[in-house]
């Protein structure tokens, strides 16, 4: 009897595969339910925190700005003091940023500067271009009438005290850092970074720079996977051991896995993750720990396996390379910003025109390499094959086009920008 899910499938399971092909969502569900947090901290500079994951809310123990001051280059006056246009004031002190102000004297301007402290008794700033200065410039002209408030920062307009500025869970970037400098911070208590083991299989791999293009034998082809996934890695902040290439051999399999399990909290790999007879990682991993071994219904990117070897999370990609690149896009970067914390792992999709026709739809979801041109379209890269990583190169995203939808040119489609998705 099908299950209601295979039911629904229908025809991936009845003519496609042997095993129900899972929806990316769920997929994505069941990976992020079981990526329990590290749990462990560590307190790093502000200076090196960029794209590491808060773990404790930043609360302001002060105002920003801490008082009023001045937004404008001019003069500080008292509107009482400046009924009408072409009103002359005193100029009684000088206060450039950084200085404290004395009170204003009735009838009285004072020389500010953008930042400068707004002495007390006065309520508005007069651009300085609405000024004149008369005589040795112990008198000022103003030349608008002044209203109250007029160009003043107030003190706590940015920051209120005891405002929390940063949430636990955020992952943070430049802005967010010069948040946590401007409430006085100069660490921070931050998820500590996964370890992730990465490995390669396949017996036709070699490593550039260890042979020669020309010197390549028969059937080999270079290692592509180890340099993205590793890079993709390093930018969502795992320290990488990289274990470089694995042999397509049971023992071996086994061997790298249990090591690299002893010692991490994720292995990853690329490739062998299918059911043909060169392909180990499934018996590999069932035999030292559980495996879940999912055919997801997108293209490129079927197979995946994600399981546990002792306390480490195991997650083999496939080995062709678009497939590897979009199923760790899509899977994987969100799983390891979650064991980190972060709350927010989604990735926008934005509504944009289509300049291309897909004539023949998948059976399965697809994720089209595309790229935005200068009319506000999007263009199609001419070969979407799982092995073109020259598809990744040129695009500048994908369109998450559903199961058997076709696209005309003109149409609205889902875009997911590279750069939210590698970031
Ligand atoms: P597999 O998943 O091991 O059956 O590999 C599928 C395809 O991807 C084969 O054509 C492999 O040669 C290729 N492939 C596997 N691993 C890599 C890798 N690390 N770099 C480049 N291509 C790979
Ligand atoms: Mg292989």
């Amino acid at each position: 009897m099908p299950t209601p899910r295979e039911r629904q499938q229908g025809p991936f399971f009845m003519t496609r595969s042997p095993a129900p092909l899972l929806p990316l969502d769920d997929a994505l569900s069941q990976l992020l339910a079981g990526a329990h947090p590290l749990g462990e901290n560590e307190q790093v500079s502000a200076f090196d925190a960029d794209g590491r994951v808060l773990a404790i809310d930043v609360v302001s123990p002060l105002r920003v700005p801490p008082q009023d001051n001045s937004s404008m280059d001019g003069y500080a006056v008292r509107c009482f003091d400046v009924p009408v246009a072409a009103t002359e004031l005193a100029v009684g002190q000088r206060i450039p940023a950084g200085y404290s102000a004395n009170a204003l004297q009735p009838s009285c301007a004072a020389r500010i500067f953008t930042g400068a402290p707004i002495p007390a008794g006065a309520d508005a700033v007069v651009m300085q271009e609405d000024c004149e200065l008369l005589g040795a410039g112990q008198l000022v002209r103003v030349k608008r009438v002044p209203f109250a408030g007029q160009w003043i920062r107030r003190a706590g307009e940015d920051v209120a005290l005891g405002a929390t500025v940063l949430a636990a869970g955020t992952r943070l970037g430049p802005a967010a850092l010069g948040m946590a400098a401007s409430v006085g911070l100069a660490s921070l208590t931050v998820a500590r970074r996964p370890r992730v083991a990465l490995f390669s299989t396949g017996d036709e791999l070699v490593m550039p720079g260890e042979v020669a293009p020309q010197q390549m034998p028969p059937g080999a082809i270079y290692n592509s996977n180890r340099f993205f996934l590793r890079a993709m890695l390093i930018r969502l902040g795992c320290v990488v051991s990289d274990m470089g290439i694995v042999s397509d051999r049971r023992d071996a399999t086994i061997a790298a896995l249990r090591a690299a399990a002893a010692a991490h909290d994720m292995v990853l790999t690329s490739g062998g993750v299918s059911v043909g007879e060169e392909d180990h990682i499934k018996p590999a991993v069932m035999s030292l720990g559980t495996l879940d071994l999912w055919q997801i219904a997108i293209k490129p990117g079927k197979p995946f396996a994600y399981g546990r070897i002792g306390a480490a999370h195991f997650v083999g990609l496939p080995g062709n390379p678009v497939s590897s690149f979009v199923t760790f896009a899509l899977l994987v970067r969100p799983f390891l910003l979650r064991l980190q914390g972060a709350t927010e792992v989604a990735v926008a999709r934005s509504p944009m025109r289509a300049d291309f026709s897909w004539p023949k739809a998948d059976r399965r979801r697809e994720f089209l390499r595309v790229q935005r041109n200068a009319g506000g379209g999007l263009d199609l890269f001419s070969h979407q094959s799982s092995g073109v990583l020259t598809s990744a190169v040129w695009a500048d995203g994908l369109v998450d086009n559903p199961a058997g939808a076709v696209i005309s040119p003109g149409q609205q489609v889902a875009y997911v920008a590279f750069a939210d998705l590698l970031a």
